[in-house]
């Protein structure tokens, strides 16, 4: 298959757009539609201090380097932020990936850990409990990522979701009926204490991230989490792949309707106003954020 650009062999085939690119045009592809999302979405600022979550999986080593590459003449500062969950058998492999690349690319990375932060790790949590071990980590992790992004400085934290991550939520939020939360989920407002969320992939398939970390010489296998199996978001991404190859597209409509129902209900309000939790100060909905909320739980 040769390029739709130029002569060379092709190395991918975007289906979806109908073309065939060459490795030269298909890392010129990818970098230009993450250079327009970020302009289209405001997303960064010259003076920015750039906390990125850096896992050390695929996605978020792709975005490290992706982000240094183009945001290389702006004037932003870039530090990786790894959050040690604490699942024995996998984090320990990712958080090398993690600090090999940070380190490649002359990029501080800091590490911040669930049992430094809240006393557990999340095997200890979640052992012998009847509990969903996503719903734990996402909670302690946005929690402590935010903490982490404050002491170091940052006003913005940019994690690695892509388009699959992105249809997947809004996926799950339908089948769980909460068009509150899904209503939420995009575009958000500045709230104090909470440092701005950026997603800087999420028009990008998982599966191009991949052969972007390939062709890059940054792409970091990784085993999957041991828990992982165990959520919604497991069977909702079986059903989204399956969809995708037989309607190549799935993916990109399911993003373009949210978004359309999202502006059909621009004037309602749907963004909380945050406070401060009465036990850490991290801005909450309730007088408890959800991580004190689970905390107390686990301690009693
Ligand atoms: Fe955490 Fe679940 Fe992801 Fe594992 S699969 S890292 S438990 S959110």
């Amino acid at each position: 298959m040769i390029c739709s650009k130029c002569s060379e062999q092709a190395v991918v085939s975007l289906r979806y757009f109908g073309l065939h690119l060459c490795q030269a045009h298909f890392i010129e592809n990818f970098e230009r539609r993450v250079a327009e999302t970020i302009e289209k979405n405001g997303m960064f600022r010259d003076g920015d201090r750039i906390a990125v979550a850096v896992s050390g999986g695929k996605d978020s080593t792709a975005l490290l380097f992706c982000l240094h590459k183009i945001l290389a003449k702006r004037a932003v500062d870039l530090v990786a932020v790894t959050v040690d969950e604490g699942i024995a058998g996998y984090r320990d492999d990712t958080l090398k990936v993690a600090r090999e690349i940070a380190g490649r690319l002359g990029i501080e990375q800091q590490i911040v850990s669930f049992r430094e932060e809240y006393g557990f790790d999340l095997d200890e949590m979640v052992q012998g409990k009847d509990v969903a071990p996503c719903t734990f980590c996402g909670v302690f992790r946005k929690s402590a990522l935010n903490r982490m992004a404050k002491r170091l400085g940052a006003n913005k934290v940019a994690t690695g979701h892509n388009l699959d991550d992105e249809a997947q939520s809004v996926m799950m939020n339908y089948l769980k009926g909460d068009i509150e939360r899904l209503l939420r989920f995009r575009p958000r407002r500045e709230q104090p204490g909470l440092v701005p969320r950026v997603k800087p992939l999420q028009c990008i398939p998982e599966k191009e991230i991949a052969i972007y970390g390939m062709v890059n010489g940054v792409f970091a296998e990784s085993r999957e989490c041991p828990y992982a199996h165990l959520s919604l978001r497991a069977d909702v991404r079986y059903m989204m792949n399956g969809l995708e190859s037989l309607f190549p597209g799935t993916k990109q409509s399911t993003m373009q309707g949210f978004q359309k129902i999202v502006e059909m209900a621009r004037d309602k309000r749907v963004q909380i106003d945050l406070g401060a939790c009465r036990m850490c100060g991290e801005p909450c909905v309730k007088d408890l954020c959800k991580a004190c909320e689970l905390l107390c739980k686990l301690k009693e």
